[in-house]
Order: C-alpha cells, then sequence, then structure tokens
C-alpha cells in the first residue's frame, strides 16, 4: 500500500487530497502544528467524513528537525506539501511569518525529503498570484512572474526551490500553478466562502447586509475536488514538472455575488455594500489560466463549472447554519 504524507492537511485542500487518497488505497499520514484547539482541528475532515481514516503526526513547516523525524517514521512514497499561511490579505500584516511558513517551509520540507526520503515524489502547492500583475492577458507555465504581495513572493521562493531542487538533486518534484479554487470548506475569510456565507445568513434572516472589498477583481475560480486530482497526476508521472491548474474562465467578484444571491432568491444590489477595510495595499486585479498543458499530459479538466461551484457553496452554508440554528 502507497504512502501519502500531506502537509497542510487540516485545510481545504488538504481534506479532499486526503479523500482522494484515502478512495485510491494509500495509507494517508498528515502533519498537524500543535493547536490549542485541537478538538476542532479536523473539522474539515470530519465534514468529508474521513478523519478517523488519517494517522496525524504532530510537526511544523518551520521546524526542519520534525520534518526529518516525519520522514524517517512515515518513509513516505508521495509527500504534498500543501502547509502554508494561505491568505494574501494577511501577508501584509505577517509578512515574515508569511515567508518562513509559506517559503522556508517548502524548502524545509525539500531538505527533509532530500536527506531522509529521497526516493519520495514531492508536490509544491504553488500559486496562480506568483503571476500577480499579469504579464500575459492569459497566463500559463511560461509567462513571467510578477508577485503582488508578500504571500505571492514566498511562493515564488518555494516554487524556484522546487525547481532547484528537482534540477540540481533530480528529486521528483513538481510544482502545480494552482488558480482559486474553491468548496464549501474554504476558510470563511476568502471572497467567495465569505460571500456565500453571507447569502446564507441574509437568506436566514440573521443579518442584512454584506461589506466587501474590490467587486472588480477577477479570478479563475475552480472547486477544490477537482484541483486535488491534478496534483496526484502530477505525481503519476514519469517525470517531474510544472503545471497551470485552472478552468480558463474568469469572472468578477461582482459576477460571483450575482449568481450567489440569484441562487437564493436574492438580488446583490439590495445587500452589498463596499468597504475600504476589505482593500489591500496591492491589488492582482485578473486572473485567467490556460490549463492546455495540464490538458494534454494529465488529461485533466474541470470537472465543476462556476454556476455549479457556487450553487454547491451556498447550498453548504445554508444547510450548515440551518442546522446550528435547530442546535441552539
Ligand atoms: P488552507 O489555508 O485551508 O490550509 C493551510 C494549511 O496549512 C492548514 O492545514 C494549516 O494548519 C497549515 N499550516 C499553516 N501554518 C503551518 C505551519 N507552520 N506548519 C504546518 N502546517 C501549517 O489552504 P488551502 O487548503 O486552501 O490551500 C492549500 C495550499 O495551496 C496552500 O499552500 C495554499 O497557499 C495553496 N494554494 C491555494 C489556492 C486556493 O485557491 N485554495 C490557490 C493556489 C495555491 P492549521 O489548520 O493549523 O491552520
Ligand atoms: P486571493 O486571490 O488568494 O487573494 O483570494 P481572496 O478570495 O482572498 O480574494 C480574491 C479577490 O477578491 C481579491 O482581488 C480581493 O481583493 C477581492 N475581494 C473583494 N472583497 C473582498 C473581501 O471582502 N474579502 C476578501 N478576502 N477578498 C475580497
Amino acid at each position: 500500500m502507497k504512502r501519502a504524507l500531506v502537509t497542510g492537511v487540516t485545510g481545504q485542500d488538504g481534506a479532499y487530497l486526503s479523500q482522494f487518497l484515502l478512495n485510491k488505497g494509500y495509507d494517508v499520514y498528515g502533519l498537524v502544528r500543535r493547536s490549542s484547539a485541537s478538538d476542532v482541528m479536523d473539522e474539515k475532515l470530519r465534514w468529508l467524513g474521513v478523519a478517523d481514516r488519517i494517522t496525524m503526526i504532530d510537526g511544523n513547516l518551520i521546524d526542519l528537525s520534525s520534518l526529518m523525524r516525519v520522514m524517517r517514521d512515515v518513509k513516505p512514497d508521495e509527500v504534498y506539501n500543501l502547509g502554508a499561511q494561505s491568505f494574501v490579505k494577511s501577508s501584509w500584516n505577517q509578512p515574515l511569518l508569511t515567508g518562513n511558513v509559506t517559503g522556508v517551509g517548502a524548502a524545509n520540507v525539500l531538505e527533509a525529503v532530500r536527506l531522509e526520503a529521497p526516493q519520495a515524489r514531492f508536490y509544491q502547492a504553488s500559486s496562480s498570484e506568483m503571476f500577480g500583475l499579469v504579464q500575459e492577458p492569459v497566463q500559463s507555465e511560461t509567462t513571467p512572474f510578477y508577485p503582488r504581495s508578500p504571500y505571492a513572493a514566498a511562493k515564488l521562493y518555494a516554487h524556484w526551490m522546487t525547481v532547484n531542487y528537482r534540477e540540481s538533486f533530480g528529486l521528483h518534484a513538481s510544482s502545480g500553478i494552482l488558480f482559486n479554487h474553491e468548496s464549501p470548506l474554504r476558510g470563511i475569510e476568502f471572497v467567495t466562502r465569505k460571500i456565500t456565507d453571507g447569502v446564507a445568513r441574509i437568506k436566514l434572516g440573521l443579518q442584512t447586509q454584506l461589506a466587501l472589498g474590490n467587486l472588480d477583481a477577477k479570478r479563475d475560480w475552480g472547486h477544490a475536488r477537482d484541483y486535488v486530482k491534478a496534483m496526484w497526476l502530477m505525481l503519476q508521472q514519469d517525470t517531474p514538472g510544472d503545471y497551470v491548474v485552472a478552468t480558463g474562465r474568469t469572472a468578477s467578484v461582482r459576477d460571483f455575488c450575482r449568481l450567489a444571491f440569484a441562487h437564493a432568491g436574492l438580488a446583490l444590489e439590495d445587500h452589498v455594500v463596499t468597504d475600504p477595510r476589505f482593500l489591500r495595499p496591492a491589488e492582482v486585479d485578473m486572473l485567467l489560466g490556460n490549463p492546455g498543458k495540464a490538458k494534454e499530459r494529465l488529461g485533466w479538466a474541470a470537472e465543476t463549472d462556476l454556476e455549479g461551484l457556487v450553487a454547491e457553496m451556498v447550498d453548504a452554508d445554508l444547510a450548515r447554519l440551518s442546522r446550528s440554528a435547530q442546535r441552539n
């Protein structure tokens, strides 16, 4: 049976990837950092019904010795580095923490693999945020990068370290340049989930307004469930490489809002207000990916369209809030 080690196992992608790997028959090990909230830390894994099937191991991306111990104990066949300080807005408030966890943390995992498990295949969770101030209208593996936040700069370091360890040490190391992907398990601070949670609250009479920042920003939004499959496919190739993973369609925050409000029978004009608190020091105005290489080499394509994604997220938030209202 193959063994996979997943960092960031308690996050959105960690949950979907674990479910996917368990269904493929893997033994899944998750790196978890110590938290005072250990009773709720596996909430996403529980939501998918897989928490009890994962072996959790204590460690932290910024503690190389813990990562080396984990590699020795687990002897993984595949390592998925999904752990990060992943929220762009927070990265201006905690730039050095973000650099340490999101950037150097990835280098620590690469070092631990090189020293303790050099046969393991490695996946790095790179990001379309690395394109930032976009240099081409449609971004592919050959588009030059231009990071616009401490988060993106940290991800760029991690990306190039992945490329460098592949070229220097022959590691089977791949980097997935994933465009935004969402789900009912998306962190509540990200705009999509903030919108679907807000729509559900308004629908249930728990609030009347939703305050957002830049409604004109455009993203290429897909579903996390589809995207974790691309991660796994990258590690099944004979040759490692870098792949853009995207839907090929872009929409604005306003478009996302319109779909979400309409799904609940509401109109965004009646509820959305803008608040400068949610603006950013530097913005990424538009992202649109070309998933051609992933399609050609991996046979991968996004399966969920934006309308389906929005409907699933709004319905999940309505159900979640209705359940908690019944409990209270
Ligand atoms: P989440 O924010 O949901 O999950 C991040 C995970 O990292 C959590 O499990 C968190 O643990 C863990 N983590 C944070 N700091 C540390 C640390 N010091 N040591 C160990 N673990 C740590 O992110 P997503 O699941 O959405 O994304 C997965 C990865 O993909 C991230 O690297 C993200 O930056 C990247 N990415 C995501 C995209 C998206 O649209 N979702 C797009 C492109 C890239 P805890 O639960 O304790 O907080
Ligand atoms: P990001 O692409 O990783 O930064 O993902 P987010 O979901 O955090 O943000 C996507 C876009 O939505 C960015 O351009 C934000 O500026 C924009 N946005 C507009 N209003 C909000 C808001 O209230 N919260 C967040 N998180 N983003 C917002």
